[in-house]
């Protein structure tokens, strides 16, 4: 027997157990002193009362033989089609037309990210942006396939664009991004589909954070671009939308359109998913379908306009110690550019000793997030209203 020797070259997660260890640290040496934690990655508020709602009527179905649920329908890959047809409407509405067939009901986006690498070959080459979500490194370390990065930079908005010199199969994309909070344009990700049609690459398209787009002009999917169907998968969540990080409920979309070598991917993932997964608990998919009906939308937004005012009272502390930053405006997190020419690391110890804020060093999230913090509106508004006080003090008083 042997193992899969390409698990040997994963590196050691250190980031978030080292910013843990840090700030246990500082506690013991300081007992009693509140530290504010603009490093949530998870969201806080409770599930919205829709929601709640139509998992107990969900789980009164389970105690009674006729509408009691076992395994999730087959036709559908699992997934139940008021569900399935709830994702259509949401589609529908930024003016995508999907069929049931092409959208799979997933436990999150997290394993789908992973999971999806089953249908490609193992030579393909792939391109992930630098920084990023580390979950899409480590994933095709696992499957020793060859990387490629996409430099993210303050030159380039954190925002890298395809070049024609690099040959890729396989393209990460996260709109907006984890750890950044840049959005692309729609320009943008036009440019990126004509890299992939012209390569024969496919896209993965993570919309995870779609819902806190607000400007009307940005897409949040990638088949807003036309001819994304023929070159693009898109894998979301109900995370971040509406809660779901410990439910755990998600979407990925594979259109009938999209083949590779006269295949088609969507019959090599429905295949995937019905031997290696078996659907999602009726009760978690009730209540993701109750998110996307009308009432739902209406507490959902309510919830993510919560977060957006704490992404608001960060941007404008930035704004007005002047320092540089990406995201905030149509996404939880505010990627800061370190003070003085403070590594990351170098800004959290600074952060953390003198204004007993916590946030997370952005080399943690690729060579190229060296420089760079990473700030979350994921907290509550009295402690980020806190933290950006302290910040002012301990940055303004710095400057002055
Ligand atoms: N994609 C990105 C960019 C994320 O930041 C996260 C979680 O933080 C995920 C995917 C995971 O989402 P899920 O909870 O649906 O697995």
């Amino acid at each position: 027997m042997k193992i899969n020797e390409n698990h040997l070259n994963l590196k050691e997660s250190y980031l978030f157990p080292l910013v843990a260890s840090k700030v246990a640290a500082y506690q013991e040496r300081h007992p009693g002193e509140k530290i504010i934690k603009l490093s949530i990655g998870d969201v806080t508020l409770p599930l919205a009362p829709v929601i709640i709602e139509a998992m107990h009527r969900a789980v009164d179905d389970m105690s009674k033989g006729a509408s009691f649920k076992g395994y999730g329908p087959d036709a559908t890959r699992y997934g139940y089609p008021n569900l399935i047809d709830s994702v259509a409407a949401a589609y529908a509405r930024k003016g995508v037309s999907l069929g049931r067939e092409e959208i799979f009901i997933s436990d999150g986006a997290k394993c789908d990210l992973g999971n999806i690498l089953d249908i490609f070959s193992e030579d393909n080459v792939v391109l992930i942006p630098d920084p990023v979500y580390p979950a899409y490194v480590d994933a095709n370390i696992m499957a020793g396939r060859k990387i490629l990065f996409s430099c993210a930079t303050e030159e380039n908005g954190f925002l890298p664009m395809p070049n024609d010199e690099i040959k890729a199969d396989i393209i990460y994309i996260c709109s907006p991004n984890n750890p950044t909070g840049a959005v692309y344009t729609k320009e943008q990700l036009r440019a990126w589909v004509a890299y992939a049609r012209s390569n024969d690459a496919v896209i993965l398209f993570d919309a995870a954070y779609e819902h806190f787009v607000s400007d009307p002009a940005l897409p949040r999917s990638i088949f807003e671009v036309e001819g994304a169907k023929e070159c693009a998968i898109e894998i979301s969540s109900y995370s971040k939308t509406a809660g779901f990080t410990g439910v755990r409920c998600g979407y990925t979309v594979v259109p009938k359109e999209l083949e590779r070598g006269g295949v088609s991917l969507n019959r090599l993932w429905a295949r995937r998913q019905t031997t290696k997964f078996n659907g999602v608990s009726y009760i978690t998919q009730m209540g993701a379908a109750a998110v996307f009906t009308e009432e739902g939308e209406r507490q959902i937004a309510a919830n993510i306009a919560y977060y957006r005012e704490n992404a608001k009272m960060i941007a404008g502390c930035l704004d007005a110690l002047g320092i540089w930053y990406t995201g905030g405006k149509n996404s939880p997190y505010l990627w800061m550019k370190c003070p003085e020419g403070m590594t990351s690391w170098q800004f959290f110890d600074y952060l953390l000793e003198n204004a007993k804020v916590v946030g997370t060093p952005g080399s943690g999230f690729g060579r190229s997030g060296e420089g760079f913090f990473r700030l979350t509106a994921f907290g509550t508004h009295e402690n980020t209203a806190e933290a950006c006080r302290r910040i002012t003090e301990l940055l303004g008083n710095a400057k002055s």
